[in-house]
């Protein structure tokens, strides 16, 4: 009998993967332990793949030969943990997918940026011509769209919990934005754990591959040489040596393999961290052979992603911006820090392990009111209430977007960037971030 493949999750990935080990002819059983979204359950029929909802069927799933393991599914769920003990390998989607496909895989990962990066990468690829997917933790499955017909590059988001169950895959061209603490909850609470996840990124690079990544981040700096990785290009914002790019005199200088510059000005994406995130995203074009001229014209054309720094509407003179996807501290801290007026801050939501330490000077010097969105706000009174800025304790999204326009002044921003995941009062941070936007459009 051909080997069965159990897929743990029957999601975008795992349906996607699914569809692929169906077509290469693997016995395939999807399990999910929720409720599978009716597209879903349809993709599956049509592929006539077997699947199950709301439980987990044991005698089956310990009959496969390998798993494939959402990424949404911690490793301490039971059905995992016996199947980690009967011995079975646990795989994620895209390790699967990479073994089926020949395209160049340009992978991003980090804490923050992620999203944008992976976006912007693709937007160059795109407008250069070249014949290429958008994956991972984004966009459509890698699987589904290597079983519907394999393309030359694959740009591919990858999350720590996707890197956990990875371990043949190669990535051509890795890049690592940045590492601060974030999933902590998910990793024992020992931030070990979680940089290890980051850096297996580069497990399986290959001399000639490249690796991206942040000159500036310490944490990067300190275990980059306990790695093997592929040549070198990192970015930081001032002129150094060895740098792939760097700021000058307002322009970015890019300086391998094909030098040239691009005025800051031209760029689409504004604020420190999107600096970041456009160094990256053109060193990779720059790396893929991309022409200067494309790669310059497509940084100055990106539109931006959803949900991150998203000018959402201007009211009574009021400016209101939705970052409903700055789930942690670090991300927050680049939100202020772009910020150019006072700032009604909005914050809260399922905490995950967070320390406010690292926003604590950015609060004080910029924010004039602080209003809380969460089941439970009270982690963010020990921290906040000392400060001396007004705060105001919500719990749904109507009453939080009242409270803003209650508390600010022509000329301020209300700026949506709540540190913590969304799943306490909300569906997802798209939901919250649309909620968001709703009651603001409503004012
Ligand atoms: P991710 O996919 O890693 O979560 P996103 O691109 O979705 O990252 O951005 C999430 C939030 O993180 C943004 O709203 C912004 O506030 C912040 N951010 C974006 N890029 C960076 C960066 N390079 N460094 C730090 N923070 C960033």
């Amino acid at each position: 009998m051909e080997k069965r493949i159990v897929i743990l999750g029957g999601g975008e990935s795992g349906c996607g993967a699914a569809v692929l080990a169906k077509k290469l002819g693997f016995d395939v059983f999807v399990s999910d332990f929720g409720a599978i979204a009716d597209k879903y359950k349809q993709m599956l029929d049509e592929h006539e793949v077997a699947w199950e909802e709301k439980r987990h069927s044991e005698d089956i799933i310990l009959s496969a030969g390998e798993v494939i393991k959402s990424p949404g599914i911690p490793n301490e769920a039971p059905i995992v943990v016996k199947i980690a003990e009967a011995g079975i390998p646990i795989i994620s989607e895209i390790e699967f997918a990479g073994r089926y496909t020949r395209a160049k895989m340009v992978c991003v990962t980090g804490s923050n940026g992620k999203t944008t990066t992976t976006s912007l990468i693709y937007h160059i690829f795109r407008e250069a011509g070249l014949d290429v997917g958008l994956a991972g933790n984004i966009g459509r499955s890698l699987a589904l769209q290597v079983a519907e017909g394999d393309r030359d590059y694959y740009i591919v988001e990858l999350s720590s919990f996707q890197l956990d169950n990875m371990y043949e895959f190669r990535a051509n061209v890795a890049v690592l934005m940045n590492i601060t603490p974030d999933h902590l909850d998910r990793y024992g609470y020992d931030m070990q754990n979680y940089i290890d996840a980051k850096l297996r990124i580069l497990q399986n690079q290959r001399p000639e591959d490249a690796f991206v990544y942040w000159n500036d981040d310490p944490i990067i700096k300190e275990e980059l040489p306990k790695y093997k990785h592929g040549k070198l290009y990192p970015f930081a914002e001032k002129r150094h040596e060895g740098a792939a790019a760097y700021t000058e005199a307002e322009k970015i200088v890019f300086t391998e393999p094909v030098p040239f510059n691009m005025e800051l000005e031209e760029l689409s994406l504004t604020g420190k961290h999107n600096l970041y995130n456009s160094m990256a995203a053109g060193i990779s074009a720059n790396v893929a052979g991309i022409q200067k001229e494309k790669i310059r014209e497509a940084l100055g054309t990106f539109t931006g992603v959803e949900h991150r720094l998203e000018k959402v509407a201007k009211v009574n003179g009021v400016e209101y911006i939705n970052d409903s996807k700055a789930t942690n501290v670090n991300s927050c801290w680049y939100a202020l820090q772009s910020m150019k007026t006072k700032t009604i801050l909005i914050l809260g939501g399922k905490d995950k392990g967070n320390d406010y330490s690292e926003i604590a000077e950015l609060v004080k010097e910029k924010c004039s009111g602080l209003i809380f969105l969460g089941a439970d706000n009270s982690k963010l009174h020990a921290f906040f209430d000392s400060f001396g800025v007004p705060v105001a304790d919500t719990c749904s999204m109507q009453e939080c977007v009242n409270e803003a326009y209650r508390m600010a002044k022509r000329g301020e921003t209300v700026l949506l960037s709540p540190c913590c995941a969304s799943f306490d009062l909300f569906k997802s941070y798209e939901d919250r971030g649309r909620q968001f936007k709703e009651c603001v459009c409503k004012l």
